[in-house]
């Protein structure tokens, strides 16, 4: 496996395998693997000639008040995972690199980025769009893997490739869970064990949820108040946002009908905890 830092390298490597007719799969993180992360290199790897994997923790998507420098890192260890799992390129570009002094453009989306993580971090989507956008200049991948885990995200980067016309491919992976329910994340770090054990309540709530829609209920107000009432009653955390939106555009829906995004932030002492459920509810 080879570590690239420079952008340039990184750029050449990519286009040196494209010219031979390899096909390049790239999975964008901020590091500090899991196995969610991996089902995403492992689904690259079957169906690329090349493993992309980048790690950079993007200062342009969080907030001020947020964990840039907290963000758990262990650069060691995720190059071992990356190595094990046959990872052909690691790229690891340094923030001046990718924001070098000067830097003074932004790719921004402009509607599915107002609602659920956009309401409450205004910015942030603005951050990811431009390091992806950076990203795909860099590594000129054919297929890059998202995850619905940040179910929000996907939407948007599909939206700007399809209105910048990038020439890439978007898949993305099912949410990889703990035994218990709790979806795998990098800052499931951040929880004392008392939190982590009460953690699973997030989603344990949204299957409650999905269990009335199935039983016919339909409207959003009576599903996210059940959603409520679950975590409010099992974790100590502040709710952020609890919201029922339509996959077509993200905007919040009264009634449940199509296809629906049911959506829970939740901050659990230092950890921000966000999990999804799509549901067809049908009319
Ligand atoms: P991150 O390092 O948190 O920025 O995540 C990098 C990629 O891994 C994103 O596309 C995430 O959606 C995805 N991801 C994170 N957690 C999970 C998970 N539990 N299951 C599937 N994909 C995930």
């Amino acid at each position: 496996m080879r570590i690239i830092k420079k952008i340039d390298v990184m750029r050449k490597f990519s286009l040196a395998e494209k010219k031979k007719g390899r096909t390049i799969g790239f999975v964008p993180t901020m590091g500090f693997l899991h196995a969610g992360h991996l089902s995403l290199i492992k689904k690259a790897g079957k169906r690329n000639d090349i493993v992309v994997v980048s790690i950079f923790v993007n200062p342009a998507q969080f907030l001020p008040n947020e964990d840039f420098s907290a963000y758990p890192k262990d650069f060691r260890k995720d190059a071992l995972i990356c190595r094990e799992e046959s990872v052909d390129v690691l790229f690891y570009p340094g923030r001046k690199d990718i924001y070098p002094a000067g830097f003074s453009t932004y790719v921004e989306e402009t509607s599915l980025s107002k609602s659920l993580c956009g309401g409450s971090r205004p910015g942030h989507f603005k951050g990811v769009t431009t390091v992806v956008a950076k990203l795909f200049n860099i590594v000129v991948p054919n297929t890059v893997y998202f995850g619905q885990k940040d179910a929000q995200q996907s939407y948007i980067i599909k939206r700007m490739v399809s209105d910048l016309n990038m020439p890439v491919e978007i898949k993305v992976a099912p949410i990889v869970r703990e035994p218990d329910g709790l979806a795998l994340s990098s800052r499931n770090k951040y929880l004392t064990k008392g939190q982590r054990a009460k953690a699973c309540f997030i989603y344990k709530a949204l299957k409650i949820a999905e269990k009335r829609v199935k039983k016919g209920e339909r409207s959003s107000a009576k599903i996210k108040a059940a959603i409520r009432h679950v975590i409010e009653a099992n974790l100590r955390g502040e709710i952020d946002y609890i919201d029922i939106v339509d996959t077509e555009n993200l905007k919040p829906l009264k009634k449940l009908k199509r296809k629906v995004l049911m959506a829970v932030a939740v901050n659990v002492g230092k950890a921000r905890l966000i999990d999804n459920i799509i549901l067809k509810p049908g009319r």
